[in-house]
C-alpha cells in the first residue's frame, strides 16, 4: 500500500479529534480522591438500617425528581432530564479505586426512586449545567452520608449556600461542632432584628448582615443571631462572600 496525500489528510484529521477528545477530557479535573471501601460493604444491608444512622437534615426540599440513572458518587440524572451534581462533596471518578462504592451506596438510595432536591441558593449550577444541590432521602442528607461514611471527600466551592465541613465527621477538621449553639444563642434573639446584627445559618455554617439577602432567606429554625462578627467567628461560622460581614 501506498501512502497518499488523502492517508496523510486523514491521519492528521484522527490525530486532531484524538487531542480534543483528551484536552476535553483532561478540563475536567477531579482531585484524584479514592478510598478503599468495599464496594459490597452495603449489598446486604437494608436501607432504613443505614438511614437510621444518621439525623435528619435541616436542608429543605424544593423540589423532587426520580433519579432514573446514577453517573457516580456525586452525579446523578433525573427523569426530567435533569443532572444533579451533589453538592459540597466530591466521590471518585470512574476508573479510580472506591468509585464503585460510592456509586452503589448512592444506587441504593436513589435509582428508580424519588428524592429531595434542596438546591444551592448561593450558585443553582455548575459550569456543565448540573444543578448543585443537596440530595434529600427520607429526610436524611445524602451528602452527608457520603462524607460520614467515608465515600466522598469535601469539596467546597464557594460561594454556596451549604458548608460541607458541617457535615463532615468527627474525623475531619470542622469549625465547633455545629448544632450545639442554635438553641443557646437563639433565645437571646427572641425580641428580633435588633437585637443581634448578624444572622447565621446554622446549617449553612454562615452568617450574614442582618440586610443581605441570603441571610434574610435563612429558614427560621436555622437562625441564629449574633451580636458582633467576632462572636460569630467564635462560633465557627464563615463571612458570607456576598455581603462580606
Ligand atoms: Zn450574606
Amino acid at each position: 500500500m501506498t501512502i497518499t496525500k488523502k492517508h496523510i489528510i486523514a491521519l492528521l484529521i484522527i490525530l486532531i479529534i484524538g487531542i480534543g477528545v483528551i484536552s476535553v477530557a483532561s478540563a475536567y479535573s477531579g482531585t484524584g480522591f479514592t478510598h478503599d471501601i468495599p464496594f459490597s460493604k452495603y449489598r446486604d444491608v437494608p436501607n432504613s438500617k443505614i438511614l437510621n444512622k444518621f439525623n435528619d437534615t435541616g436542608c429543605h426540599v424544593e423540589k423532587t425528581g426520580v433519579c432514573v440513572e446514577v453517573v457516580d458518587g456525586d452525579t446523578i440524572y433525573l427523569k426530567s432530564g435533569e443532572k444533579v451534581r451533589f453538592v459540597g462533596v466530591n466521590t471518585p471518578e470512574r476508573g479510580v479505586e472506591g468509585y464503585i462504592a460510592s456509586k452503589n451506596f448512592v444506587q441504593k438510595f436513589c435509582l428508580n426512586k424519588k428524592i429531595g432536591l434542596d438546591v444551592d441558593d448561593a450558585k443553582h449550577q455548575d459550569r456543565y449545567g448540573r444543578t448543585l444541590a443537596v440530595v434529600i432521602v427520607d429526610g436524611k442528607n445524602l451528602n452527608e452520608m457520603l462524607l460520614k461514611e467515608g465515600l466522598a471527600e469535601i469539596m467546597y466551592m464557594p460561594p454556596s449556600e451549604f458548608y460541607p465541613y458541617n457535615w463532615a465527621g468527627d474525623s475531619t477538621p470542622t469549625p465547633t461542632s455545629q448544632n450545639t449553639y442554635v438553641n443557646t444563642h437563639t433565645d437571646k434573639s427572641s425580641s428580633s432584628s435588633d437585637s443581634g446584627s448578624y444572622i447565621g445559618n446554622s446549617n449553612s455554617g454562615k452568617f450574614h448582615e442582618s440586610t443581605c439577602k441570603w441571610g434574610q432567606k435563612t429558614a427560621e429554625h436555622n437562625r441564629v443571631y449574633f451580636k458582633s462578627r467576632d462572636l460569630a467567628i467564635s462560633q465557627g461560622y464563615q463571612p458570607c462572600k456576598v455581603c462580606n460581614p
